[in-house]
């Protein structure tokens, strides 16, 4: 008999999400009866604080998985029996599974990033990087740049205090690197830079333009965008148009669902037809 999924979606202003439906096109793929549905806070009427009860009517109606997003990645972690020691350390759940343990908290938004990095970007040098934006997305992508051998790592964000607080948790939980936190960078230090992350919602239609000039960069530097809406950004055209590598922030937004995918069947997904579902959406 064909397996059948429920996994739900939970965070505010969601109903435009491109995951639920990623998912359950390679899900099908995949050949299971694999429904994913939004539960999306403000339709509902429910409040962030209320995470723990949607949890508990989620398991009721017999959710398999529930993923987590905006504003209540950090709001879960108390709701939760356990943590995969890469959600603990950094502090935000995006996934949650359910087994004969209890509930166990994930964070795949820095494994997506750390395969759609190693996937669009292969092999490109990452020892001093710098990343524009130090919130959300930020925390994530910082985490696989350090994961992934950055040895200084400069974090900028035009509210410092945003930049210090994460320099700071980075910082210790990566004690043999330097991470610093910034409110700007000049041309010199751009020009020194293996590469940059773009974590900042500037490109989105809501926040056009770019968040720094990527003629400031060197020839041979990267730049990997978070923003995935567009896909096509001001910045990543700008980056191409200069020859510059790049990887576009689909890749991260598909490599979080992959990995979900993978932890809520145990089966591995193609990541390439995810890919391909992504696009066509
Ligand atoms: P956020 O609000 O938590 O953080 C954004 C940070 O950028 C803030 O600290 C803000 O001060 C800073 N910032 C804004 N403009 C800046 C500028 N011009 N220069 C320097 N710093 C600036 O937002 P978030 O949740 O981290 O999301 C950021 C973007 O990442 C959004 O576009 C979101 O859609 C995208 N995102 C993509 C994925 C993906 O899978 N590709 C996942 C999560 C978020």
């Amino acid at each position: 008999m064909t397996r059948r999924y429920l996994v739900g979606l939970i965070g505010a202003g969601i109903t435009e999400s491109l995951t639920p439906p990623m998912h359950e096109r390679e899900g099908r793929a995949l050949g299971f009866d694999y429904e994913y549905r939004v539960l999306d806070i403000l339709e509902l009427g429910r409040r962030p604080e209320e995470i723990g009860a949607m949890l508990a009517e989620a398991w009721a109606e017999g959710f398999d998985a529930v993923n987590v997003t905006h504003p209540c990645k950090q709001l879960i972690i108390p709701e939760l029996d356990a943590l995969t020691p890469d959600a603990e350390r950094l502090g935000a759940v995006n996934l949650v599974t359910r087994g004969a343990e209890g509930t166990l908290g994930h964070n795949t938004d820095w494994t997506g990033f750390r395969r759609s990095f190693a996937d669009g970007l292969p092999g490109v040098a990452v020892d001093l990087v710098a990343q524009i934006g130090a919130g959300g997305a930020g925390a994530a992508t910082g985490y696989a740049l350090l994961d992934a051998g950055t040895r200084h790592l400069l974090l900028v964000d035009d509210e410092l205090e945003r930049a210090e607080a994460l320099a700071r948790s980075l910082g210790e939980l990566f004690p043999d690197r330097r991470v610093d936190a910034r409110n700007a960078l000049n041309t010199a230090e751009f020009g020194g830079l293996d590469g940059v992350v773009h974590a900042t919602p500037t490109g989105m239609k809501e926040h056009p333009g770019t968040a720094f000039d990527v003629a400031a960069l060197a020839p041979t530097a990267w730049l990997a965008e978070v923003v995935y809406r567009p896909l096509d950004t001001e910045l990543l055209l700008a980056a191409r148009a200069r020859g510059l590598r790049t990887l576009d922030g689909g890749r991260m937004a598909v490599g979080q669902a992959v990995d979900a995918l993978h932890l809520i069947t145990g089966v591995e997904p193609d990541a390439e037809r995810m890919r391909a579902h992504f696009l066509d959406l």
